[in-house]
C-alpha cells in the first residue's frame, strides 16, 4: 500500500512529487502528461527564478526535475478513473485497467478549458487562438483582437490586452454583459473596446496565423465578420474532477472544495490543489505552491501516525 497517490503532472503534481519523495514518503503519481495546461503556451514569463520559457521546456523541466528524485515511482501516459474508499485507505483504477492501494491521495488534476468548438478554433490554437490572456495578452501588441465571453474573464482578458492591443472587440452571447460592473464601466469608457452583446461566435479564420472571426448576430440572423489578429476564448474551464465526484465536496462549477489553510478536502484522506480546486487565482506557481502545502499537511499525518 502506498502512503501517497498522487494525480496529476502539472506544476501542482510536480511539486508534490518532489517534496513527497524528499519527505521519504512511499509515493506514486499518475498523470496523462507532464507540464499541465501552460504546455501549449509559446511563452511563459512568470515561472518564479526563470524569465521566460515555452510551455514545452517548463513541462520537460518539470518531468526532469520529478524523475531526479530518489524513491518515487511514476506512471505517464494514463488516467485515473476511479477513486473508491477502503479498509484503511483507498482504492485507484486508471484508464488502463491498473490498480492501486493508498492511504492518502492529493489531487492535482487541473482542468481543461471550455472551447467554442467552432471550426478553426483547434487549427490556430496558439497561433492566435489563446485560453489565457495573463500569459498571452503581449503577443497582441499594436494588433487587433476579440475576447469572447463576458463574465469575469472575458473582462479580465480586455483589461490585461488593454496595455497591448490597439482594439479590442468584446464578444457576448446573452443580452448583457455578465461581468462585474464596475469594471465593465472602466472597460466601456476605453475608446479600444468595442462591446458585441447577443453574439454566437461561428468561426475562426486565418492562414498561418488567425485573420479573422465570423460570429452571427442573434437579434437579426445576420452574420458577420471580423478582421483581427487574435481571439482569447474566456467561455470557463472545466475542472478535471469527475472520478472523484462521489467523494468530495465539489462546487457548483465542478472544482473541488478546500480547506485553503491545508488543501484537505471534505473527505478525510484525500487532498486537492491548482485548478482542479475552488482556488481563486489559477497559476502555476499557485498550483505548486499549494502542493507544497498539501504534502506538509500530508507528511504531518503520516508522522503522527494518523490514518485516513
Ligand atoms: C494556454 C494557457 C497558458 C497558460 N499560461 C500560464 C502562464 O504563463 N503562467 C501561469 O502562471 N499560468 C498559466 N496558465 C494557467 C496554468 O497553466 C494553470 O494554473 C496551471 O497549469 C494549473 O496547474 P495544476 O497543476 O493545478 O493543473 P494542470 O496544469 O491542469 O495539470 C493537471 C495535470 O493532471 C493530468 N491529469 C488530468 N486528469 C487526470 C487524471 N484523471 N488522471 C491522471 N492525470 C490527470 C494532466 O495531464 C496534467 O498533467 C495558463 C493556462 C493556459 C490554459
Amino acid at each position: 500500500m502506498y502512503d501517497l497517490i498522487i494525480v496529476g503532472g502539472g506544476p501542482g503534481g510536480v511539486a508534490a512529487g518532489v517534496y513527497a519523495a524528499r519527505k521519504r514518503i512511499k509515493v506514486l503519481l499518475v498523470t496523462d502528461t507532464f507540464g499541465g495546461q501552460s504546455l501549449v503556451s509559446a511563452d511563459v514569463q512568470n515561472w518564479i527564478g526563470t524569465k521566460s520559457v515555452s510551455g514545452f521546456d517548463l513541462g520537460k523541466m518539470l518531468e526532469e526535475h520529478l524523475r531526479a528524485q530518489e524513491g518515487i515511482e511514476i506512471i505517464d501516459g494514463d488516467l485515473v478513473e476511479e477513486v473508491g474508499k477502503i479498509e484503511g485507505g483507498f482504492q485507484v483504477k486508471t484508464k488502463s485497467g491498473k490498480s492501486f492501494e493508498t492511504k492518502y491521495v492529493l489531487i492535482t488534476s487541473g482542468s481543461r478549458r471550455r472551447k467554442l468548438q467552432v471550426p478553426g478554433e483547434k487549427e490556430f490554437e496558439s497561433k492566435g487562438v489563446f485560453y489565457c490572456s495573463i500569459c498571452d495578452a503581449p503577443v497582441m501588441k499594436d494588433k487587433v483582437s476579440v475576447v469572447v465571453g463576458g463574465g469575469n474573464a472575458g473582462l479580465e482578458a480586455v483589461l490585461d490586452l488593454l496595455p497591448y492591443a490597439t482594439k479590442i472587440y468584446l464578444l457576448e452571447r446573452g443580452e448583457h454583459i455578465k461581468g462585474d460592473p464596475v469594471t465593465f464601466e472602466k472597460i466601456k469608457k476605453d475608446p479600444k473596446v468595442e462591446v458585441l452583446t447577443q453574439t454566437e461566435t461561428l468561426e475562426i479564420k486565418g492562414k498561418d496565423f488567425v485573420t479573422g472571426l465570423v460570429y452571427k448576430d442573434l437579434q437579426t440572423g445576420k452574420s458577420a465578420e471580423l478582421a483581427l489578429d487574435g481571439v482569447f476564448v474566456e467561455i470557463g474551464a472545466v475542472p478535471n474532477s469527475e472520478f472523484v465526484k462521489d467523494l468530495v465536496e465539489r462546487n457548483p462549477f465542478g472544482e473541488i472544495v478546500v480547506d485553503h489553510k491545508t488543501q484537505a478536502t471534505s473527505c478525510p484522506g484525500i487532498w486537492a490543489v491548482g485548478d482542479a480546486t475552488d482556488v481563486l487565482y489559477k497559476q502555476n506557481n499557485i498550483s505548486a505552491g499549494d502542493a507544497v502545502k498539501a504534502v506538509l499537511n500530508i507528511y504531518e499525518r503520516i508522522s503522527k501516525g494518523k490514518g485516513a
